[in-house]
């Protein structure tokens, strides 16, 4: 392991609030009686029912699919009946089709649901397949399809496999707790990815808050050729994929380009582990490690949730809300989502569930830029966020694009460091919408 601590250019250091949960380890949620299973759980088209009302299901069940080439399947979470399929709210806001499934109790396990065998006997090919059809999006909150990212086109051809386990947002501490106590999931998955991408290096990233997190991975991986441990600084978006490539690679992925272009795929550690655990046992991925968290509530934890669990059954298997939450997220307060309500699912992407009190949700009111600059240093990207900010509200979205916000990543960061609280990463992120949907029509 190399003891240099890797590290990018710009990004800021909100206090990590950690400590609530780091030391929680993962208990396994109480089983829902009812679960609300999205049919849209990742980038890409979403699925059609493969299932009716009055169907009985079982445990690791394949209950939704697409024929189009970006998406991934959805499975039971439990086995029960087919209760309704109709439109529910999802944690990014959206409506979509979702199958209401009844739990009869005895979480009975899908015939097919078994282990996959060696990944040394398996192909690229298979293990691809055992991928996608476990359901694999990404977990860190991207949701994007994993078989896809794992299957670049021949011109780009990948050489570095880099896993995720920053984890650099405030609060978040599933992915700690997945290192810690399923470390030969994770070198698990590490290998079967590296088999199908044909890659014979593996760097997995690991911020040094999180000493006995190196040292166990350390350990885990000792004796296998081309993994290594690359100790991160504590810096927040490390985990940005860009940012962590440039980190430990050194290289720059170029502006509106992705990962491959610089012949490297990143991978969320909890995804890695879950990829592991497909193939150790067969089950799709039907449930996740989710932090819950914040000020508003009673005895935050790590839980491993089954997919289509409400948030609501969630927080009260932690002692329910201290107060009325001022806010709920769904993720990392940098870059998570605002929920209106607490009756959505827990999704493949659902890294964790804040609530914070009504006092420390006020941020207050936002005042005029005093052009102080912070914005410009804060930003990984280097974008000039003030002037974007401004031409967004001005809806002057052509002078917004000639200033790169397509290519924000909508960190947060120049919001969080702003002495006047000016809402940047919302009006950036309104800028970028517009511009990509502009470049979507051109085409
Ligand atoms: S402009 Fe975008 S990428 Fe830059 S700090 Fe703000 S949110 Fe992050
Ligand atoms: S950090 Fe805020 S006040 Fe400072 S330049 Fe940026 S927008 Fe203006």
């Amino acid at each position: 392991m190399s003891t240099k601590l890797f590290t990018f250019k710009g990004g800021v250091h909100p206090p990590t609030n950690k400590t609530l949960t780091q030391n929680v380890p993962i208990e396994n949620a109480v089983d829902p009686k009812v679960v609300v299973i999205p049919l849209s759980q990742h980038i890409g088209a979403p699925c059609d029912p493969l299932v009716a009302v009055g169907d009985t299901v079982k445990v690791g069940q394949k209950i939704g699919e697409s024929k189009a080439f970006m998406s991934v399947p959805v499975h039971s979470s439990v086995s029960g009946t087919v209760k309704k399929i109709e439109q529910h709210y999802v944690p990014n806001g959206s409506k979509v089709n979702c199958i209401v499934i009844e739990s009869d109790g005895n979480f009975e396990v899908y015939e097919s649901v078994q282990p996959k065998g060696n990944i040394e006997d398996l192909t690229k090919e298979e293990i691809l397949s055992i991928i996608k059809e476990g359901g694999m999006a990404g977990m860190g909150g991207a949701t994007f399809p994993t078989h896809i990212k794992l299957s670049p086109p021949k011109d780009k051809p990948i050489d570095v496999l880099l896993v995720n386990g920053a984890e650099c947002e405030p609060y978040l501490t599933a992915d700690h707790r997945i290192m810690l106590e399923k470390p030969e999931l994770v070198l698990l998955g590490v290998k079967a990815i590296m088999k199908a991408l044909g890659v014979d290096k593996c760097f997995i990233g690991i911020e040094k808050n999180k000493p006995d997190a190196i040292e166990i991975i350390q350990k885990a991986v000792e004796g296998q050729e081309g993994i290594e441990v690359a100790p991160l600084e504590i810096k927040y978006p490390q985990g940005d994929e860009k940012r962590i490539i440039n980190a430990i690679t050194g290289r720059i992925v170029p502006s509106g380009g992705l990962p491959m272009e610089v012949g490297c795929v990143v991978e969320n550690v909890g995804t890695v582990a879950t990829i592991g655990n497909i193939f150790k046992t067969g089950m799709p991925l039907i449930q996740r490690v989710v932090t819950v968290s914040g000020s508003a509530v009673q005895n935050p934890k790590n839980l491993y949730v089954r997919i289509g669990t409400s948030y609501k059954d969630v927080i009260e298997q932690c002692g329910g809300y201290k107060e009325e939450p001022g806010k709920l997220i769904s993720g990392g307060p940098m870059m998570g989502f605002a929920q209106f309500t607490d009756e959505v699912s827990v999704i493949k992407g659902t890294s964790g569930i804040l609530a914070f009190s009504k006092k420390e949700a006020d941020l207050g009111e936002p005042s005029n830029c005093i052009m102080c600059g912070r914005c410009l240093e804060a930003c990984p990207v280097h974008l000039q966020p003030y002037k974007i900010s401004r031409y967004s509200i001005q809806k002057n979205f052509d002078a917004a694009d000639e200033f790169h916000a397509a290519d924000c990543i909508e960190c947060g960061g120049c919001s969080y460091i702003c002495p006047s609280k000016r809402p940047l990463k919302e009006t950036i992120s309104v800028a970028k919408k517009e511009i990509l949907a502009r470049r979507r029509k051109v085409k």
